[in-house]
């Protein structure tokens, strides 16, 4: 087997952007510490709505090919050479929005055979044998098909990984060590709003989204883990946004999505330990304390 780095990070996201906007500046530091970042999009956002007029015309697997490129530039920015996609490119499609026909398409994620697609990802845990896991709460953060399947898969994967009943034809039995769910603290997301709200007459975006658009916001004391960007990350994590140009709309210190409502751009990004160490502790580091990290 070939060395691996010391320390190795695992991020399971739903569709190219997904891992800019919550982890850009995790992934960004970590790269550059010399660990090894390993993301994994379970889809290529096919059914993503798309921000710039001459590219509305684009979708579907056009739009799929174009999200790959634009993710592509954003692990550029980001410094991440391991950017992987569940199964191989175009095996899962964006599912659209909950509710939508397009949920019942047979080639969707949301209706992928769950330990078929784990499968995948039990490839990629027990190759790289991340000590920790970064994904989505079980509710995907706000409750998009896709991210609450990629949710379960990686889950479920972090499971059937560490079984070694389980096809040991893809490599040896791998305990990922801890589990991370992306968070954003209340209180943080609330401060942030209200200086928003100022700071809108001088943005090109008309209105504000609200605490509610936000992923993954619950109370302070379930947060663990706070990696603060300094000006390199910030910088890089604003970069890597600015490649999923279909997709983000960045004026810092905010952001749109498609529906053009002014979201803050977190430079600090929160973390809930949900398994293995640290779940009581107040981090800086998402690797520290877990034993045999250096
Ligand atoms: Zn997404």
């Amino acid at each position: 087997m070939t060395e691996l780095p010391a320390r190795r990070l695992l991020l399971v996201h739903a569709h190219p952007d997904d891992e800019s906007i919550n982890n850009g500046v995790t992934m960004a530091r970590y790269a550059a510490e010399g660990a090894l970042v390993t993301l994994v999009t379970c889809t290529l956002g096919e059914r993503g709505e798309v921000i710039p007029p001459e590219l509305r015309h684009v979708g579907g697997a056009a739009l799929g090919a174009h999200r790959r490129q634009e993710l592509a530039a954003a692990m550029r920015e980001l410094g991440v050479e391991d950017a992987r996609l569940l199964g191989g490119a175009g095996r899962y499609q964006d599912s659209g929005m909950m509710g939508l026909a397009d949920n019942d398409d047979p080639d969707c994620l949301w209706q992928a055979d769950l330990d078929e697609a784990a499968g995948h990802l039990v490839a990629v845990i027990r190759e790289v044998r991340p000590q920790v896991l970064v994904t989505y709460d079980d509710n995907g953060g706000y409750g998009h098909p896709d991210h609450i399947k990629a949710h379960r898969i990686a889950m479920r994967a972090v499971d059937l990984a560490a079984d070694p009943a389980v096809r040991p034809d893809l490599g040896a039995p791998w305990d990922v060590p801890r589990v991370c769910w992306n968070r954003v603290p209340r209180s943080v997301a609330e401060a942030a709003f209200a200086r928003l709200r100022e700071d809108l007459p001088g943005l090109p975006f008309a209105k504000s989204a609200t605490v509610d658009d936000v992923p993954g916001v619950v109370a302070d004391e379930r947060i663990t883990v706070r990696i603060e960007g300094d000006r390199r990350t910030a910088a890089a994590k604003a970069a890597a946004m600015r490649a999923h140009a279909t997709q983000i709309e960045v004026a810092e210190p905010c952001f749109a999505l498609s529906n053009e409502l002014a979201q803050p751009l977190f430079t600090t990004e929160y973390y809930e330990v949900v398994r293995g160490p640290g779940a009581e502790a107040d981090l800086t580091d998402l690797f520290a304390g877990i034993e045999g990290v250096a």
